[in-house]
């Protein structure tokens, strides 16, 4: 975790990213092709070292994730 809070990201190499077919079912995956640790475009076809299983059932942080969060946050 960086000094802003923010986590920061590591290289592909750094965490042995492959061709699994697991990013999908990763915890840290965002269908937009981003990961939370991971620097990079990344695939639903990918692997890592730091891969975790979903928490919940699949929550898709896409456009409209963001978007429902934004509106959440706005009306508190
Ligand atoms: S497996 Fe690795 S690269 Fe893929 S989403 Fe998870 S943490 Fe990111």
């Amino acid at each position: 975790m960086a000094e802003n809070g923010l986590a920061v990201r590591k290289s592909k190499s750094e965490v042995n990213y492959r061709n699994f077919q697991a990013c999908r079912n990763c915890n840290y995956f965002y269908t937009s092709g981003m990961c939370e640790l991971v620097e990079g475009n990344i695939s639903p076809e990918g692997l890592c070292n730091l891969w975790e299983p979903m928490e919940k059932p699949p929550v898709y942080k896409d456009k409209e994730y963001f978007q429902q969060q934004f509106n959440k946050n706005r009306n508190k």
